[in-house]
């Protein structure tokens, strides 16, 4: 037995003739928030779909809480939330329909399951723990459809609570949230922390400095670095994130 959350080895992703992930290994441990951080199409989101067992790997195994995703992905699945890059669909529903409708799929509810007035009492109260928590009650009875970008993804970051999981996936969490909104989810993410394992993916170097205990840098589907931030300034030998970025991305400042 290992101590370890996540524990991925040798994982690669093909999609016909691109290679989107390259021999990817990393861990994770409770209490982590790892910052997936790369330019554009570096294979975050083909990462965090993999790390979900939404997606397999061509080759390489997963680990989630001990469980391996070749097999066991149903158990890995109860006890992740994830929140994937499109946000959430079903626009024609309320954003409380939504939830609700998770929160039947989702809620373990093994030790009532005769007590139909207990059950309906859980799910309310979860309902309005994630809603609280996302700060969306004011838009509980909007259509997803009519919201903006920011309360999509504030829907989705609530969708990815339900159940209380230990681990949260979180795909460009802040996409489309304004400066004070980035603020309280930052805040929101740094208390949750203690007993979970978040992972986040992010192309903004701030986000990853502010939030993150370690960083993993990723480019053209390979992980370039793992570190504290500076951890990385010094293997990199430069004086800021920004700086070690374009060093490890290739990128001409
Ligand atoms: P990121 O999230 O870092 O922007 P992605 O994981 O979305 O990167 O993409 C990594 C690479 O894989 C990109 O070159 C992208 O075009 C490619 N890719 C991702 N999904 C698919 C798919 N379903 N079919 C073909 N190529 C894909
Ligand atoms: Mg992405």
């Amino acid at each position: 037995m290992n101590e370890y959350s996540i524990e991925i080895s040798n994982i690669s992703k093909n999609y016909g003739d691109i290679c989107a992930l390259d021999n990817v290994s990393m861990n994770t441990s409770k209490g982590e928030i790892v910052a997936l951080l790369g330019p554009n199409g570096a294979g975050k989101s083909t990462l965090m779909n993999i790390l979900s067992t939404f997606l397999s790997p061509t080759c390489g195994s997963v680990l989630v809480n001990g469980f391996n995703a070749d097999g066991d992905d149903i158990l890995i699945k109860k006890d992740i939330g994830f929140l994937p890059e499109g946000g959430p669909l079903y626009g024609d529903m309320s954003v409380e329909m939504f939830l609700k409708y998770i929160i039947e799929l989702k809620l373990d509810i093994d030790d009532i399951k005769e007590d139909k007035k207990e059950i309906n009492k859980r799910y309310k109260e979860e309902l309005k723990r994630v809603m609280d928590l996302a700060r969306i009650e004011h838009v509980s009875k909007q259509k997803i459809e009519t919201l903006s970008k920011g309360y999509n993804r504030r829907v989705g970051f609530a969708m990815s609570l339900i159940g209380n999981p230990s681990i949260l996936l979180l795909d460009e969490p802040t996409d489309g949230l304004d400066p004070n909104q980035k603020e309280h989810f930052k805040d929101l993410i740094k208390k949750m922390k203690k007993d979970k394992t978040i992972v986040i993916s992010t192309h903004l170097l701030e986000e990853a400095e502010s939030i993150a205990s370690r960083i993993i840098v990723m480019n053209k589907g390979k992980i370039v670095i793992s570190g504290k931030k500076e951890e990385i300034l010094s293997q990199t030998k430069t004086k800021s994130l920004e700086e070690a970025f374009k060093t490890l991305t290739n990128q001409k400042g």
